[in-house]
This record gives C-alpha cells, sequence and structure tokens, in this order.
C-alpha cells in the first residue's frame, strides 16, 4: 500500500503577507513521465529516481496520504497555511495522478480552514481549461466564504530557449510555457515559476544575468496577463544519478556561489515576489550552492530569512572575506 506520504514538513513561511507556515508534502507517485521516457529528463533532476516509485497510485492511495498529511497541522494552528503538493512529476498528468484523486486532494485540503494556499507542481503541457476549470471548481466548499488560492508551480528553468532545450534537456519551449500561462490567466489562480540558478554548461556571472532576464521576463509577460506570478529561485545542486552528476565528477561543473543567489534574488526582489529553493540539505555541501567554511551557513540563514520575510534588507548586510574571491570570478564577463 502507498498510502503514507514520502515526506511531510511544517515549515515557518510567508503567507499571503502574514507570517504562517508551509505544509511540504512529497507523496508517493509514480513520478515523472518525461523522466523516465525516451527523452530521459532533466540533465540536473534526482527528483524522479530519488521518490517516484514507478508505478500506479490508486485514488484511495493518495487520499489516505493527504488525510495523513493534512493531520500534521497543529489542532491549534490559527496562522496562514500554504500546503504544497509534491509528486516529483506532475500533478496534472493523469498517468500519474488520476483525474479523480487530483480533484479529491485539493478538496481536502480546501476543508482545512486554516490553509489559504494551494501548491501544485506541473509541465505545461498538462495544463488545459478543463482540468483547471475542474480543480477550481473542486475547491469551492459550502462550508467556507473564499476558497484557498490555488497556484500552479512549472518549471521553466530559464527564459532561453537553447539553454533549457540544450543544456537541461527540459523538452519544452518558451512558446509552449506561455500558452499554459494564458490558460492559468482565465481562470482565478496563480502560477509559480522555478528557475534554476547556473543550470550545467553556463558559467557564474552568465548564470546570474540569464536568471534576472529570465525573471524580468516571466514578470513582463504575467503583468500582460494579469496573471499572478512569483518566482521560486532554485540554485542548481548536484543530485544522485544525474548528467550533472557526472559533469561535476569530471570536474566540468561547480554549483553557484551562494553569493550569485544573494545578488540574484536582491535583484529579482525588485520586480516582484520571490522564494529562494534550499531544500537540498542532507547533499554533501560542495554539491550545492556554497560560499566558504565561515560565511555559508549565516548565508543560508540570511536566504531562509528573506523567504519568511521577503525583506531584501537581511541580504546587503552580510560580507566575508570570500566575497572578493567570488566578485573576481564574476567580474571577467
Ligand atoms: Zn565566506
Amino acid at each position: 500500500m502507498n498510502d503514507k506520504a514520502l515526506k511531510v514538513e511544517w515549515i515557518p513561511a510567508k503567507i499571503k503577507d502574514k507570517e504562517g507556515h508551509r505544509l511540504m508534502v512529497i507523496l508517493a507517485a509514480p513520478g515523472c513521465s518525461y523522466a523516465f521516457g525516451p527523452a530521459g529528463g532533466c540533465t540536473n533532476c534526482s527528483f524522479p529516481s530519488a521518490f517516484g516509485l514507478r508505478h500506479k497510485v490508486t485514488t484511495e492511495e493518495y487520499e489516505a496520504q493527504m488525510h495523513d498529511a493534512l493531520e500534521k497541522i497543529p489542532e491549534d494552528n490559527d496562522s496562514p497555511v500554504e500546503v504544497d503538493l509534491y509528486v516529483s512529476g506532475s500533478f496534472l498528468n493523469p498517468a500519474e495522478v488520476p483525474p479523480d484523486a487530483q480533484k479529491s486532494l485539493v478538496a481536502m485540503a480546501s476543508r482545512v480552514p486554516s490553509v489559504k494556499m494551494l501548491t501544485v507542481e506541473t509541465r505545461p503541457e498538462f495544463v488545459s481549461r478543463m482540468i483547471i476549470e475542474g480543480l477550481v471548481e473542486s475547491m469551492s466548499s459550502p462550508a467556507r466564504q473564499e476558497p484557498p488560492g490555488l497556484e500552479f508551480a512549472i518549471g521553466l528553468e530559464t527564459a532561453d530557449d537553447t539553454i533549457r532545450l540544450q543544456n537541461i534537456n527540459k523538452g519544452f519551449t518558451w512558446a509552449e510555457f506561455e500558452r499554459s500561462a494564458q490558460v492559468l490567466s482565465g481562470h482565478d489562480v496563480s502560477l509559480m515559476v522555478y528557475l534554476l540558478l547556473k543550470p550545467l554548461g553556463t558559467e557564474e556571472r552568465q548564470a546570474i544575468e540569464d536568471i534576472v532576464q529570465s525573471a524580468e521576463k516571466v514578470f513582463s509577460m504575467a503583468h500582460d496577463l494579469g496573471l499572478s506570478t512569483r518566482i521560486a529561485l532554485e540554485p542548481c545542486f548536484v543530485g544522485p544519478g544525474t548528467v550533472l552528476e557526472q559533469e561535476f565528477e569530471q570536474g566540468r561543473y561547480q554549483p553557484p556561489w551562494l553569493w550569485s543567489v544573494v545578488e540574484a534574488t536582491s535583484r529579482i526582489s525588485k520586480m516582484g515576489p520571490v522564494i529562494v529553493g534550499l531544500s537540498d540539505e542532507g547533499l554533501n555541501p560542495k554539491r550545492s550552492a556554497y560560499n566558504c567554511e565561515l560565511c555559508s551557513l549565516q548565508v543560508r540563514q540570511a536566504l531562509e530569512k528573506f523567504n519568511a520575510t521577503q525583506d531584501p534588507a537581511l541580504l546587503h548586510g552580510l560580507s566575508c572575506q570570500c566575497r572578493t574571491k567570488w566578485e573576481k570570478v564574476t567580474k571577467t564577463t
């Protein structure tokens, strides 16, 4: 039986401008069909191989997992909660999550009064008007006046088609992403866009400029569509069993500096909401964004605080002797 979620975490976060929590749920799910298909998946992504079960999960099993996960919200909690549902693939892909399970899980989360936001991930090709309408309808409940916000997270990674298709092997274009955003803009839902800092084959300065330009293009599109959008900035890390890992082991790839994360976050925060992905704990520090032994922890903590408050001032006072070395590395291009 796949009736237990693989991981459930309760994390302080800013939700709808208030201090609240994220309930992060990694569901036991088959995993990304793109990763297991002929294209072979994205060069940096280890989630499907780490968490994907590679076999079907029934609607009843998904419901049991969700029931359990929602129990982790403390009974006396009165702060706003965002539920992030991960399936190590696409929530909207019927081959990964049956359509009736998709509706049922969002309905279950909506019935918890403190849940104000629900985020699910998907590749853009699974976004259709019919599916979005069905989910929005499932979230409205007579028990509450205002249903939670529904957010769709899409891993665009970069606005640059060449980097996305060739370096990341993502398998879709900006135009395909934009089509999915257009569909979403016709409904009362929002968008989260994952951008990857320093994908395979990019240099440090190029990577910073690429992610900042990508954020600009995303926010500009979102503005034109009238679609509420935020960025999730993901510092690239070296996951096991990936193409990126082979390059890393050959000395041809280094994860980004934390200073690069700080610069990109600070610049993007002027355009709109951005949160920094820091959930790569458990890896050897050399395999994820890193500065030096003296300051890495402190800089990570500052980024965590930034996530919880969206206050860029937290990123401005940071300093360490290693910053000079980073400046040298990033000044050349
Ligand atoms: Zn340092």
